[in-house]
C-alpha cells in the first residue's frame, strides 16, 4: 500500500488545519475580549458588589458582544453583581420584534423590552430630509433612564467601544473646538444614573470578528430610514485610513486619551500658567523645554535647561 497521500486527503488536512487555526484565533480573542473588558471595569471600578447592571441591548453587534462578554465575567468575577439586558423597541417600520426576546431567552439574561413609539414622535416633529437621530437619542436616553430607575438598576451599560471614543474625541476637537472625549464612566444629565462604557478598552475590529464568531442576530440600525450622521462616518473614515498608514496610531491616540498634560495644554482653567515662576531649583524629571527626539536632534539631552533654551533662541 502506498504511503503517499491523495489531493484529496491533503485537502481534507489543510482544511483541518486551517479550521483548527481559526479555532485557536477565535479562542484568542474570546480571551482579549474579556481581558480587555475586565480590565476596563477595574480601571474605572465600573462594577461593584451587589450592583445591578442594566445593559441597553439595541440588536447591534457591539449591545450583543457587550453583554456576551458580561455574562462571561459574571461567572468568574470575584464579585457579585446582576445583569438585566433592556432594549427599547422604539416602533421603527420593520423593526423584527421577535428577534431579542427569542435571543435572551436563549442566552437565559433576565431582560425587558420596553416599548416606546420614539419614531412617531421625531418623524412629526423633525422636517423631512433632516436627520433624526439628535432628537432620537435624546428621547432614547430618557427612557432608559426611566427604565433604569424603575427596574432598580444602579448602573446603565452602554455599548460603546475604543473606536467610537476616539471618534467622539475628534469630532469634539473639529466640530465643537473642545478637547473632550466620551468618558468610560460618567453621572448621567439627569444626576440620577451612572452609566458605564465596559467596552471602552475594545478595538472595532475585534467587535466585528466576534459578532461574526458567535452568529449575533444583528438588527439593522438603519431601520428608521435616517440619514447617518455623515461628519462622524467621516472621522471613522480618517481614524481607519490612519491606522492602515501607520499601524499602531489608533492604539497611541487612544493612549494619550490617559495621559493629559495640562501644563503643557493652552487651558488656564486646567493649569495656572499667569503664577508660574521659576523655582530655581533644577529638576531632571523637569521640562526642557523643547523635546529634541521630537525633531532629531538631541540638543536638550545633551545641554543642561537653561543652555538648551540659548541654544534654541540663537539657531
Ligand atoms: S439611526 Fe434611527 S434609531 Fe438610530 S438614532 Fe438615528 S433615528 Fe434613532
Amino acid at each position: 500500500m502506498s504511503a503517499q497521500w491523495t489531493d484529496e486527503q491533503l485537502e481534507t488536512s489543510a482544511r483541518v488545519q486551517n479550521s483548527l487555526k481559526i479555532e485557536r484565533e477565535d479562542h484568542k480573542l474570546e480571551k482579549r475580549l474579556c481581558r480587555e473588558v475586565g480590565r476596563a471595569i477595574v480601571d474605572f471600578n465600573m462594577i461593584e458588589e451587589g450592583d445591578k447592571v442594566m445593559v441597553c441591548v439595541s440588536g447591534g453587534k457591539d449591545s450583543y458582544a457587550m453583554l456576551d462578554i458580561l455574562l462571561k465575567l459574571q461567572k468568574r468575577a470575584p464579585i457579585k453583581f446582576e445583569l438585566i439586558a433592556v432594549n427599547l423597541d422604539q416602533k421603527q417600520p420593520g423593526f423584527p420584534e421577535h428577534v431579542l426576546p427569542e435571543y435572551l431567552t436563549k442566552v437565559g439574561v433576565p431582560f425587558h423590552i420596553e416599548n416606546q413609539d420614539t419614531y412617531s414622535i421625531v418623524t412629526r416633529v423633525i422636517p423631512e430630509g433632516k436627520t433624526l437621530c439628535s432628537l432620537c437619542s435624546r428621547l432614547r436616553r430618557g427612557i432608559l433612564y426611566r427604565v433604569a430607575g424603575e427596574l432598580g438598576c444602579t448602573k446603565i451599560a452602554l455599548g460603546h467601544h475604543r473606536d467610537d471614543m476616539l471618534q467622539t474625541f475628534f469630532l469634539n476637537m473639529f466640530f465643537a473646538a473642545k478637547l473632550k472625549g466620551m468618558p468610560p464612566k460618567l453621572v448621567s444629565d439627569d444626576g440620577k444614573n451612572v452609566v458605564i462604557r465596559p467596552m471602552a478598552y475594545v478595538p472595532e475590529k475585534d467587535l466585528t470578528r466576534w459578532a461574526q464568531v458567535r452568529d449575533f442576530p444583528i438588527i439593522p440600525c438603519t431601520l428608521c430610514g435616517s440619514q447617518e450622521n455623515l461628519q462622524r462616518k467621516q472621522v471613522g473614515n480618517m481614524l481607519r485610513e490612519w491606522e492602515k498608514k501607520h499601524p499602531g496610531r489608533l492604539e497611541n491616540m487612544f493612549s494619550a486619551l490617559q495621559h493629559i498634560v495640562p501644563s503643557h495644554l493652552m487651558d488656564s482653567q486646567r493649569h495656572d500658567f499667569k503664577n508660574i515662576r521659576a523655582t530655581g531649583v533644577a529638576d531632571a524629571e523637569g521640562d526642557k523645554a523643547f523635546d529634541a527626539e521630537e525633531f532629531g536632534k538631541p540638543l536638550a539631552a545633551a545641554a543642561p535647561p537653561g543652555q538648551a533654551v540659548i541654544q534654541l533662541v540663537s539657531a
